[in-house]
């Protein structure tokens, strides 16, 4: 049987995990993304890997004991503060430890795991295409065909969306399109902390500094390279940053954004904002509906965002994105070592993870209703402390 052709749009973690996982099995592949190279755009901060989420998956891919050498497990310290300064929960002064010993959640940096996975392709940059921008997606003959912005690649028998929240995979499969989740967060950079931004360092600490509350928060990260990145998010309408009247390319964007939405907080989280002084950029959250599952079709699927974009607040978008790799990894083996049909195996594995997906999207939904709510912060302090 001559090798299947496999195409995977997106090297993102979804995308970079299953060709590594290919990889290992001997399959080969080739992963078109739209980017110019691999480091063109900022990689966004940082995410945790679960024990039995992206670390399950990396220990298979081989890759567990350097990214243990590479992820931050005290980066998991959380701190809770109430909108008036109260200090709920600091696992900074409890917990650290621990954490460091069980490395349940161990914190990387994108741009680091990014990097990981990268380097362990060994055919090295040969089977990435960069500068590849996908259109859409036709079938042919029984096989699969990519239209590109400069041009189509023909004759495909697996194609892989593995291209994010706009993913142009989808639409084959789905008329199911992201939608305003109803926050918006401007995030707001703090560069080279621990000399140039020492109190917000000593404040946040080693991980995260959540405030919850009615209809906002204020979400600060510690990310590896001496940043912290920080998110003032707001429920609103859609179309808020754009006609609340704040001109974000301005210096006073942040006073008007405390003065409109956060002016009876603590001194110490509107400084939390004025500190992370960096950079600025207004990130509207988008997500797909927490059931959606579609026919399956033969010859093509979706993986990570593509398939179930979700907002980030239950904390899970690359760890099930991995985990979707992995799963579909191994439906691709079964048939190149059983001969078993393509179209079966890969409908078996949408099955499995429309029902994860589904279980995590409601996950998410319920603690974005929670966090924005008033007793938000309670409510989360409470799960922190069992
Ligand atoms: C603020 C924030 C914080 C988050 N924190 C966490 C966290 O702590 N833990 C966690 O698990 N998750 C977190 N997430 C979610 C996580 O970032 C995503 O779930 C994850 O990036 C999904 O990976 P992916 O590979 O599916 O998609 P992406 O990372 O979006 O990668 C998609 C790739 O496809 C390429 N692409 C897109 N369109 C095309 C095209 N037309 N043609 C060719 N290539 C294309 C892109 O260039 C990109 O490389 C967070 C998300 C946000 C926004």
């Amino acid at each position: 049987m001559a090798p299947l052709r496999i195409a995977i749009i997106g090297a993102g973690p979804a995308g970079l995990t299953l060709a590594r996982l290919l990889q290992v099995k001997g399959i080969p592949y080739t992963i078109y993304d739209l980017d110019a190279h691999a480091y063109s755009r900022d990689q966004g901060g940082t995410v945790d890997l679960h024990r039995r989420g992206g670390q399950m998956v990396l220990e298979e891919a081989g890759l567990l004991e350097e990214f243990k050498k590479l992820s931050r497990p005290e980066g998991e310290a959380t701190k809770l503060v109430k909108y008036d300064g109260t200090v709920l929960v600091d696992e900074n002064v409890e917990k650290v430890k621990r954490l460091e010993e069980h490395q349940d959640r161990p914190e990387i940096d994108r741009l680091v795991l990014r990097q990981l996975l990268l380097g362990s392709l060994t055919e090295g940059n040969n089977n990435i295409v960069w500068g590849k921008k996908l259109l859409g997606v036709e079938e042919s003959n029984g096989k699969i065909d990519l239209q590109f912005a400069d041009g189509v690649e023909k004759a495909f028998d697996i194609v892989v969306g593995a291209d994010g929240a706009w993913s142009k995979v989808r639409p084959f499969l789905t008329d199911e399109k992201p939608f305003y989740s109803g926050i918006t967060a401007i995030e707001l950079w703090a560069t080279n902390v621990d000399a140039q931004h020492q109190w917000l360092s000593q404040y946040v600490g080693q991980g995260s500094m959540f405030m919850f509350d009615q209809g906002r928060a204020v979400i600060s990260q510690r990310n590896g390279n001496n940043t912290i990145r920080t998110y003032a998010a707001v429920k609103q309408p859609e179309t808020w940053s754009n006609d609340c009247g704040i001109d974000w390319s301005k210096p006073e964007a942040k006073t008007q954004l405390i003065e409109g939405y956060f002016i009876d907080c603590a001194d110490d989280l509107k400084r939390v904002i004025i500190d992370s002084n960096d950079n600025l950029v207004v990130r509207s959250m988008y997500m797909l509906p927490v059931d959606i599952k579609w026919e399956p079709k033969a010859g093509v699927t979706l993986i990570g965002d593509a398939a179930h974009l979700m907002t980030p607040f239950a904390g899970v978008g690359v760890n099930i994105a991995m985990v979707d790799a992995l799963d579909l990894s191994r439906a691709i083996a079964s048939c190149v070592d059983n001969k078993e049909n393509i179209g079966t195996a890969v409908s078996a594995f949408e099955k499995e993870m429309f029902q994860r997906s589904q279980m995590f999207a409601n996950k998410t939904w319920k603690n974005m209703q929670s966090h924005f709510s008033a007793t938000g912060i309670e409510e989360r302090a409470a799960l922190a402390r069992k």
